[in-house]
């Protein structure tokens, strides 16, 4: 029997909301400032102060003992990057920035990958269409679908474009911790999953390949990478089941 998902109530939604709002602010922001000879430890350390500042904590820091703010995940680094101060940006990279922020007890989890100056046309391509499959995906957030419905549609964007599809990492119902049950997985498994009700929230995350579908984690235990040496691009977002629909909760102005 498919279990479940936890609906989140009225009260804690708004919350999540805030907390959205918080990381939505924090990716504009770093989506702006973010150029070539910066290091990732600079984003990471700006990033914490304006979540700090907000009124919230940095969720990933301390997480299963991850020592940062964000996760900044560079050209083939798909997710899980630890920021470094010898990690230099430079002209033509791609840059994954995955944050979360902890608002009175509940989470908003988002991520952007973002050009770092002039990036080439096939890279311009792999981001715009990992973040059309995700904005595919949050269409499927809708009371009635069941959670494979949310694969299918990221799996579909991925499979037309014929990029790596990353398969052992994915999206997540997210609220009270950072990562709920159930796992979303970026692809048909074949089983349709769980209902989605009002007050179901997840955490949408298609991460797409260039190259080859396939990843391995780098000696420090976290960074994964593909294993082509290929680029990778990552987009997410937060997401609230409603009566009228989906609303992202982490949706950015700019
Ligand atoms: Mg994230
Ligand atoms: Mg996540």
């Amino acid at each position: 029997m498919t279990k479940a998902i936890s609906r989140k109530s009225r009260h804690e939604i708004l919350l999540i909301q805030e907390a959205g709002r918080i990381v939505a602010d924090t990716l504009t922001y770093l989506s702006q400032i973010v150029e070539p000879g910066m290091s990732t430890l600079d984003l990471d350390q700006i990033a914490e102060d304006r979540i700090r500042k907000a009124g919230a904590l940095p969720t990933f820091k301390g997480y299963h003992g991850f020592p940062a703010t964000l996760c900044t995940s560079v050209n083939d680094e798909v997710v899980h990057g630890i920021p470094r101060p010898d990690k230099i940006l430079k002209d033509g990279d791609v840059i994954s920035i995955d944050c979360g922020a902890t608002y009175k007890g509940l989470v908003g989890d988002s991520a952007i990958t973002v050009g770092v100056g002039k990036i080439t046309d096939d890279l311009k391509q792999l981001l715009e269409a990992t973040d059309a499959s995700l904005h595919a995906g949050i269409g499927k957030m809708v009371a009635g679908n069941f959670l494979e419905d949310i694969s299918a549609a990221v799996e579909d964007v991925g499979k037309t474009h014929g990029y790596g599809i990353v398969q052992n990492y994915g999206g997540h119902g997210v609220g009270r911790q950072l990562h709920e049950e159930p796992f979303l997985p970026n692809y048909r498994i074949g089983q349709r999953g769980p209902e989605l009700k009002p007050g179901v929230v997840l955490a949408i995350e298609p991460m797409f390949n260039l190259g080859t579908k396939e990843v391995k984690t780098l000696s420090d235990n976290w960074t994964v990478v593909t294993q082509d040496g290929l680029p990778s691009a990552h987009f997410e977002h937060t997401v609230i089941v409603t009566e009228n629909g989906p609303i992202i909760a982490t949706e950015r102005k700019s």
